[in-house]
C-alpha cells in the first residue's frame, strides 16, 4: 500500500542551483550573500523594511519577545489554541502569557474575549493567525492601540496570505515567519523577523547574534543565544520564495478541491472558504468532527493512517500543556471551544507536492471511515 505523508514540500525549482552555488564558493555560513537576499526578498513581500533571518520560526518569536523588552512581571495576551513556540517564548523571557478561547468558526483567537484580559501589567498581544484563515486583525490593532500595548504577529502560517488587502507580517510593531518544511515558503529550519522600525530591526539583529556589540566585539549586555541563518538555508528560502504566488494558487486549489468532494461528508466541519477580509489558503487542510461524533482526532487519526494516510492533530492547549501544569500553571483555567478543537480536529495530507490523484485517495478513505464511526 501506498503511503500518502501528511506533507510532502516541492523542491523542484532553483533550489539545487542555488545550494551548488553555497558550496562552488565556500559561503555556507549565515555570513553568505544569500541570507540577505532572502532577507530583502522576503520583508518586500510582506510590505516591511527590515527582515532579520533565524534559526526557526520559533526563535523568531524568542526574538520578537526579548527585541520588545518583554520580560519579569509582564503579562502577554494570545489564543490557548496555537502552537506552543508562543507560549514558550514568553515564559523562556519569564513573563507570563494570558490566554484567550477560540472561535469555532475561524479557529482563530475570539476578539471579543481579549479586552476582559488586560491588565496593568500586559504588554503585547500575539496575533496568531491560525491554518491559513487571517485572525480579525483590525479588533486586536485597536485594543493595541487603546491601550498602548505592542503586537507580535505571527504569521507563520501566512506567506502571501493577505488581511484586507495589506501583506500578513505587516501588520505588527514585530511580526514573525516560520519555513519549517509544511509551511508555503521553507528552508528546511528556518524563520524570520519583520519590523518597518529600525531600531527594533538593530536590536533583532544583535539578540540573533549573542548580542554582540557593533562596536565593542565580545562584550555583552544581555543573553541571547545564536538564532543565525545559514547561507544554504537561505538559498533553498530564495528559490522557494520566487514561486509563492504559485504555491498559494496551488493551495488555494488544493484547499478547494478538498472542501468541494468532503462538503456532503456528515459529522464534519472543513475550514472557512472565505470571510469579507481574506480567501483561506489553507496552510494545511484542517477538518474538525462536529460534536454529534462521539470519536476523538486520534481514533479517526489512527483509522486513516491503517488506510495510508498521514494525518496530524491539531495543536493541544496551552493551559493544559503537562510542561506548565507540572509547575502549577493554568491550573482550573479553562478555554472550551480551544480544548473542543484540539479533540476535534486534524489535518489531512496537504503538502505542496501532493497530488489529485492521491486527493482522490483520501476522500474516499474519509467518506469511508466516517460512515464507519
Ligand atoms: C510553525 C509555526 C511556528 C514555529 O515555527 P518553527 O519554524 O517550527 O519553529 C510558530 N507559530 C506558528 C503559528 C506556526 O505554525
Amino acid at each position: 500500500m501506498e503511503f500518502i505523508p501528511v506533507n510532502e514540500p516541492l523542491l523542484n525549482g532553483n533550489e539545487k542551483k542555488y545550494l551548488c552555488e553555497c558550496i562552488d564558493t565556500g559561503w555556507i555560513s549565515s555570513e553568505g550573500p544569500f541570507v540577505r537576499e532572502f532577507e530583502r526578498k522576503m520583508s518586500q513581500t510582506a510590505g516591511r523594511r527590515y527582515g532579520i533571518a533565524v534559526s526557526s520560526g520559533t526563535a523568531a518569536l524568542e526574538v520578537a519577545v526579548q527585541a520588545l523588552h518583554i520580560g519579569e512581571g509582564d503579562e502577554v495576551i494570545m489564543p490557548a489554541f496555537t502552537i506552543i513556540s508562543c507560549a514558550m517564548a514568553v515564559t523562556k523571557a519569564g513573563a507570563v502569557p494570558v490566554f484567550v478561547d477560540s472561535d469555532l468558526y475561524t479557529w482563530n483567537m475570539n476578539t471579543d474575549e481579549i479586552e476582559a484580559k488586560i491588565t496593568s501589567r500586559t504588554k503585547a498581544i500575539m496575533l496568531v493567525h491560525l491554518y491559513g484563515l487571517p485572525a480579525q486583525a483590525d479588533k486586536i490593532l485597536s485594543l493595541a492601540k487603546k491601550y498602548h500595548l505592542k503586537i507580535i504577529e505571527d504569521a507563520a502560517e501566512m506567506h502571501g496570505q493577505t488581511y484586507n488587502g495589506k501583506p500578513c507580517g505587516s501588520l505588527g510593531d514585530i511580526s514573525i515567519f516560520s519555513f519549517y518544511p509544511n509551511k508555503h515558503v521553507t528552508t528546511g529550519e528556518g524563520g524570520m523577523v519583520v519590523t518597518d522600525d529600525e531600531e527594533l530591526a538593530e536590536r533583532c539583529k544583535m539578540i540573533r547574534n549573542l548580542c554582540f556589540k557593533k562596536d565593542a566585539r565580545y562584550i555583552h549586555e544581555e543573553i541571547s543565544d545564536n538564532y543565525r541563518m545559514t547561507n544554504l538555508q537561505a538559498a533553498v528560502g530564495l528559490a522557494q520564495l520566487e514561486r509563492l504566488e504559485e504555491f498559494v494558487e496551488r493551495k488555494r486549489e488544493m484547499g478547494k478541491y478538498y472542501t468541494e468532494k468532503l462538503k456532503e461528508v456528515e459529522g464534519l466541519m472543513l475550514p472557512v472558504e472565505k470571510t469579507d477580509y481574506a480567501d483561506n489558503i489553507y496552510w494545511v487542510y484542517g477538518v474538525v468532527l462536529k460534536e454529534n461524533i462521539h470519536a476523538d482526532n486520534k481514533k479517526v487519526q489512527k483509522l486513516l493512517q491503517d488506510r495510508g494516510i498521514g494525518c496530524r492533530t491539531f495543536f493541544w492547549c496551552m493551559h493544559e500543556q503537562p510542561a506548565y501544569r507540572n509547575k502549577g500553571m493554568f491550573l482550573g483555567e479553562s478555554y472550551p471551544n480551544a480544548e473542543y478543537l484540539a479533540r476535534k480536529g486534524f489535518y489531512i495530507p496537504s503538502g505542496m507536492a501532493l497530488t489529485k490523484r492521491q486527493m482522490d485517495y483520501v476522500v474516499a478513505e474519509m467518506k469511508d471511515v466516517m460512515k464507519q464511526i
